[in-house]
């Protein structure tokens, strides 16, 4: 059985619903999930943490690349909600890394080619025995370029903004609409114009436009196209 598993990687635009699908999907076909924007998440909660972002929110990239060695990220299932949780250094940051302080900064840290390279090995790892669910900006095109099945999700900015408000809005997180879409388009802006394996759609991708998909029509979509690449 286990020759037979594949690597699926899931790309896509800021808040298109891409982690949610991925969890989902892995839980379905019992596979591990892993959340390379986590990664991200960690780092730029690092540098902001240890007095690597000065007042006007400018990083000082010499000095994350210098720390790098000493930031350890890992991920545990949260013996309560029986999700995976985001660790730096041994602490589950999973609640910190998910607010707009980080998300504001995150794009620029991951701009940065020292702290892609270093992720890029550890998520490369994650893949070794296959059986896994990446989802990310670059999983397609540099991390696992033979992924087995490749996805690329979007969903129209303003969708995508309104999805993650009520998102946040339920972990009781004060926020504007307003903010959230200037963050999302800025992260696009940002991701998609980077030098070092920018945010695009791998030529063997399959395209998922969810802007008028529900989540049950999103899991056929994956699970049809996941059936198709494990029957031989
Ligand atoms: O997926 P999420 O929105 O949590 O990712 C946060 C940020 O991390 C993205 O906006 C992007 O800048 C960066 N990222 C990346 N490559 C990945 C995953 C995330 O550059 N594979």
């Amino acid at each position: 059985m286990s020759q037979n598993k594949i690597v699926i990687a899931i790309d896509g635009y800021s808040s298109s619903g891409k982690s949610t699908m991925a969890r989902d999907l892995a839980r379905r076909i019992g596979y591990a999930y892993i959340d390379s924007g986590a990664m991200y998440r960690a780092v730029t909660l690092y540098a902001i943490r240890n007095g690597l972002v000065n007042a006007d929110g400018k990083l000082n990239n010499d000095a994350l690349i210098a720390a790098l060695p000493d930031i350890r990220i890992d991920f545990h299932i949260d013996p309560e909600s029986k999700k995976s949780h985001t660790f730096l250094n041994g602490e589950d940051v999973e609640k910190e890394i998910r607010g707009m302080e980080v998300s504001a900064l995150v794009s620029p840290v991951a701009v940065i080619p020292e702290v892609r390279r270093q992720l890029v090995k550890l998520q490369q790892q994650y893949g070794i025995e296959k059986g896994i669910v990446m989802d990310g900006r670059d999983i397609g095109t540099t991390v696992f370029p033979d992924a087995e099945m490749k996805v690329f999700v979007n969903a129209s900015p303003e969708v995508r903004a309104r999805r993650r408000l009520l998102e946040l809005q339920q972990k009781g997180q004060n926020v504007s609409y307003e903010e959230i879409h200037e963050n999302i388009m800025e992260r696009d802006r940002i991701d998609t114009t980077r030098k070092e394996s920018p945010l695009r759609k791998a030529p063997d991708a399959i395209m998922l436009d969810n802007d008028n998909m529900t989540i049950p029509e999103q899991m056929d979509f994956l699970l049809n196209l996941f059936r198709e690449k494990t029957s031989c």
